[in-house]
């Protein structure tokens, strides 16, 4: 049963009247993943729907990314699939699409993962033209968070994370994934600007595999949220071993997210999955998690927050 989920991220969006354009966004981008699903691949189904996320400034990925403490767009991004081929890129900066660089690294060379200046050389050597992803919007909120955090004196420490997305959770932000299943193979991605005000060279969930993607012949999962969290806790893949070990992809969403809140609280983390059955699971212990699917049979997309 062919299936596609995407999520537009994790955390609360503090200003709701931003939802709609945010649930538009998913759909859009559902859409765009469903019309490449029919044609049968969802490998170019998780790539197009999460470039069309990365392409919309609303979310934190690709064109809008948030700024690190330094005022600098890095941005991570990971595809595998079931066959577990699999490429990411880490702190890459000066492209659009960090998605479409990750998909060349797993098909054009022998690693998994490249990071920093590497990647950007390897991105302009794949024909990937300079582009700046900085958006004003961000460049404010970065300027408005900065001042805020710095006049309480809490920025010091990650150590101090999950206090900070507590009193501030515009800290976490719309981080965008996508999983699909063709009726033959599953394939998972993520991508992301990460958390404002990282620090420089910080890397999240979001390119580790296993971490904030992970996909295998039993589901693909992707994470957001604290990327933290789901690193420690392997979140992506755990959440796989569930369906291996006989839940389905909702159930097994809900276990990991639940592991998540009992080791780390909640606020921290958002979970997208499709199972080998084409069925499809989604859980946060966040206020908000844009989500859109669609599967065989449906007329229009489900969207929810
Ligand atoms: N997981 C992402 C990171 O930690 C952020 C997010 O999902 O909002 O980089």
């Amino acid at each position: 049963m062919v299936a596609i989920i995407v999520h537009g991220g994790a955390g609360t969006i503090k200003k709701e009247e931003r939802i709609p354009k945010v649930l538009q966004g998913v759909r859009e981008a559902v859409l765009t993943g469903w019309k490449e699903l029919r044609r049968g691949s969802a490998l170019d189904a998780v790539e197009e729907a999460i470039k069309a996320l990365e392409d919309n400034p609303i979310f934190n990925a690709g064109t809008g990314s948030v700024l690190t403490i330094d005022g600098k767009v890095e941005m991570d991004a990971a595809i595998m699939r079931s066959n577990l081929n699999a490429g990411a890129v880490a702190s890459i900066w000066g492209v659009k699409n960090p998605i479409s660089v990750a998909r060349k690294v797993m098909e054009k060379t022998d690693h998994v993962l490249l990071a920093g200046e590497g990647a950007v050389r390897f991105a302009r050597l794949m024909g990937f033209d300079e582009y700046d992803p900085t958006t004003e919007e961000r460049v404010e909120q970065w300027k408005e968070l900065r001042e805020k955090l710095l006049k309480e004196g809490n920025i010091t420490h990650w150590k101090k994370i999950s206090k900070l997305i507590k009193e501030y959770p515009e800290v976490l932000r719309s981080t965008v994934g996508a999983v699909a299943f063709d009726g033959e193979e599953i394939v998972a991605g993520t991508s992301t600007g990460g958390v404002f005000l990282k620090m420089f060279g910080r890397v999240g969930d979001t390119p580790i595999i296993g971490g904030g993607t992970y996909a295998n012949e039993f589901a693909g999962a992707s994470c957001t949220g604290l990327g933290e969290v789901a690193i420690k806790l392997a979140l992506a893949k755990t959440a796989v071993d569930f369906v291996r070990l006989g839940l389905n992809a909702q159930k097994a969403s809900e276990a990991a997210i639940e592991l998540a809140t009992k080791y780390f609280g909640n606020d921290t983390m958002g979970i997208i999955m499709v199972d080998r059955e084409g069925n499809i699971g989604f859980e946060k212990n966040t206020k908000h998690m844009s989500v859109a699917y669609m599967k065989k049979g449906m007329k229009k997309p489900f969207t929810g927050i």
